[in-house]
């Protein structure tokens, strides 16, 4: 059976506040070894971190662009620290998630770039790739990433295929989840379709980006149908979405994209290279985990995406 990487999924977020156990463990007996936590702000780097250790996952530390309203111009210098702190931890992966947002309204575009620009620096500085939210701006991010020297992962990546193809020369992967469920993304299905192997990684972005199968409309929300949640358990069915597009089998399509979620963060690579799970029953590595003494429930931060 094939296993999977999620490369994207919040499960800090105050969604899973409840049930966090119980949504990392449905995902894993759906075959989903590993899942990479992004931190979103300074207030959230020690639960993700908590909760990386808890699960036997991997995190980032970042401040995301939605929150550059309420982030302090010192939560810069505490990402420093704590990634200084953590330089030895095989679990911090990248810093993220960072980025730049120009399609929600109302926010201050010289603020996100100031922090954008501080962050790449800090991560080249700590020798970490990227974790990068792209939303309408792509070029702008490549713009400041071409004399940085930085890669990673362009998560949820929504551009065109001129701008998938540069990040990919620049050593990006490209992160695709439930978007491509949707009949009616034709630019991301063309994308998850066309782009070489080599070049992408599956995310769900849990608890947002809900699939096709989950989403809500606004007339059923209307409705009184509250919009589903999101989770990484969802993750071997896009996979099946993806593999379907290409002509590909699930079996390829998860030892690619695991190979290309190791070369885009490789401190993942080591990790899992260090920690092969081939073989093992996903449920009971996770049970494993769960009955580490002094682990405790990750508190619930929101997520911005
Ligand atoms: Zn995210």
């Amino acid at each position: 059976m094939p296993t999977w990487i999620d490369t994207h999924c919040h499960l800090d977020a105050a969604e899973f506040a409840a049930d966090t156990d119980a949504v990392r463990s449905r995902a894993a007996v759906g075959a989903v070894t590993h899942c990479v936590l992004p931190a979103v702000e300074a207030g959230n780097f020690d639960t993700v971190r908590a909760l990386a250790h808890r699960y036997g996952d991997s995190y980032g530390l970042g401040i995301h662009p939605l929150c550059t309203g309420r982030a302090h111009t010192d939560d810069l210098q505490r990402l420093d620290l704590a990634l200084a702190a953590a330089r030895d931890d095989p679990r911090l992966v990248a810093v993220g998630e960072i980025g730049l947002d120009y399609f929600v309204p109302g926010l201050d575009a010289a603020r996100q770039e100031l922090f954008y620009r501080e962050q790449i620096a800090i991560a080249r500085r700590h020798g970490l790739p990227v974790i990068l939210h792209v939303r309408r701006s792509a070029d702008r991010l490549l713009k400041h990433l071409r004399p940085a020297g930085v890669s990673g992962i362009a998560h949820a990546f929504n551009g065109s295929l001129q701008q998938a193809q540069e990040f990919v020369r620049l050593g990006f992967k490209l992160g695709f989840g439930g978007t491509v469920t949707f009949e009616t993304a034709r630019q991301v299905r063309r994308l998850a379709t066309e782009l070489p192997l080599e070049a992408i990684v599956l995310e769900t972005d849990a608890p947002d980006i809900p699939p096709q199968w989950l989403y809500r409309t606004a007339r059923q929300r209307a409705a009184g149908q509250p919009q589903a949640r999101n989770e990484p358990a969802e993750l071997p069915r896009i996979a099946q979405v993806v593999a379907g597009l290409r002509g590909i089998g699930l079996d390829e399509l998860a030892q690619a994209t695991a190979r290309n979620a190791a070369q885009a963060l490789p401190k993942l690579g080591a990790l899992l290279a260090g920690n092969c799970h081939c073989g093992l029953d996903p449920q009971s590595m996770l049970a494993q985990n769960l009955d580490a003494p002094g682990s405790g429930s990750g508190a619930g931060s929101s997520s911005p995406a």
